[in-house]
């Protein structure tokens, strides 16, 4: 049997639209997009495409896209790009507690240079408060940071009435949306956020791609230095058939979304409810309101065991799920999401993450709640914490 795929949030299967995409400018249409001559004008109409592509799929105009190399970059940039370009006006940046790495790690390796950062706390469900941002902002504060939907619980927060809040404070804000993209439809005009990230390996489209948006007229400094491309904003030789297939993968997965919403929100929903009506001891976290939890996301804290051992025991039976975040799940450090939300510091270690995808099927998920109810029915008999 094939193994079955449940780690969706971890990274996709590229699209074969947009494999198909991207193959001549692996071959004949190779040229460097930004060379005077006629491969190279090839490749810039290629790329010039994808960006209005992107650009139409998310309300922006073309010149607000940027590409980059990943949605860690998209991040990294908007968050350094700003500290740099405002850092007179002041040194001060808003963010949560449950923030994707890439914006994490990058707003604590700031704080070594004289920046402050304020991480915000979020409720039982992961929701970050508006009145809590309000309170936060500051006179120095330059840039508040809030993911759109999280990666390990799948929280979708108010990015519109969260924006509102640092505008009214004339703070620049961005939203990592990584996950949100190809899951959740958005007007980045409706949404009015200055910055936005993603990735195209998160909706079918191929790894090593992604997009910063950045609004008409804000003013920015370059992550990376160094040739003219991205009109002068963004070095490096753009990675035409990257971009390529992550325009298809995006027009792809917006022209059926809410259908494809649908059935993967269907599979997780009859997941959970099987899950828990026959695993007691267990915490599903996250959102309840599934309009704010992204469809593809269920997340259980199983008392009693390790995580790492239910991972095991899945992975023999043939099932690919994930302990939360695949970019923590190397460390043994319980999930700094999870125990933001409130779950205990010895469940969090027992927590899994199944994130489902398009091609999933009915049967996989019935098989899958079978083989977890027997691997936590015997992880816990073997537990000397579990006496029942
Ligand atoms: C995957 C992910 C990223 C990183 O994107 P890469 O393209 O893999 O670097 C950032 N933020 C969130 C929320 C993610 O899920």
């Amino acid at each position: 049997m094939k193994n079955i795929y449940l780690d969706h949030a971890a990274t996709t299967p590229l699209s074969e639209k947009a494999f198909e995409a991207m193959k001549p400018y692996f071959s004949d249409m190779f040229g460097n997009a930004n060379s005077q001559h006629a491969y190279g004008r090839e490749g810039a109409k290629g790329v010039s495409e994808a960006r209005a592509k992107i650009a139409n799929a998310i309300g922006a105009k073309n010149g607000e896209i940027y590409f980059t190399a990943s949605g860690t970059e998209a991040d990294n940039w908007a968050i350094k790009g700003a500290a740099l370009e405002y850092r007179e006006k002041g040194k001060h940046i808003i963010t949560s507690v449950i923030e994707h790495p890439a914006v994490y790690t990058t707003c604590k390796q700031l704080e070594k240079y004289g920046y402050e950062v304020t991480y915000l706390p979020v409720d039982g469900e992961g929701f970050v408060s508006k009145d809590d941002l309000e309170a936060a902002i500051r006179e120095d504060t330059i840039l508040v940071s809030i993911m759109f939907a999280n990666n390990e619980i799948g929280t979708i927060q108010p990015i519109k009435e969260l924006c509102e809040v640092a505008h009214r404070h004339g703070v620049l804000f961005h939203t990592d949306a990584v996950q949100a993209t190809g899951a959740i439809r958005y007007d980045v005009k409706d949404l009015g956020v200055d910055m936005l990230s993603m990735s195209a390996h998160k909706f079918y489209g191929p790894k090593g791609v992604g997009v910063l948006y950045l609004r008409n007229g804000l003013k920015m400094e370059k992550l990376i230095t160094g040739g003219e491309q991205e009109r002068a904003h963004r070095g490096g030789t753009t990675n035409t058939p990257g971009v390529v297939g992550m325009a298809v993968a995006l027009e792809d997965a917006l022209s059926t979304l809410e259908e494809d919403a649908k059935y993967v929100a269907s599979l997780r929903d009859r997941f959970v409810q099987k899950v828990l009506a026959q695993i007691d001891d267990i915490y599903y976290n996250g959102a309840k309101d599934v309009s704010k939890r992204l469809p593809n996301n269920a997340n259980f804290s199983f008392r009693y065991i390790e995580g790492e051992s239910i991972l095991f025991s899945l992975d023999l039976a043939g099932i690919c799920a994930s302990s939360g975040s695949a970019c923590s799940s190397a460390s043994l450090e319980p999930s700094r999401t999870l125990l933001s939300i409130g779950v205990p510091i010895g469940t969090a270690h027992g927590s899994i993450r199944f994130s489902f995808g398009k091609h999933n099927t009915v049967e996989e998920v019935d098989y899958t709640v079978d083989e977890l109810v027997k691997t936590v029915r015997r992880l816990r008999e073997m537990s000397p914490l579990y006496k029942k």
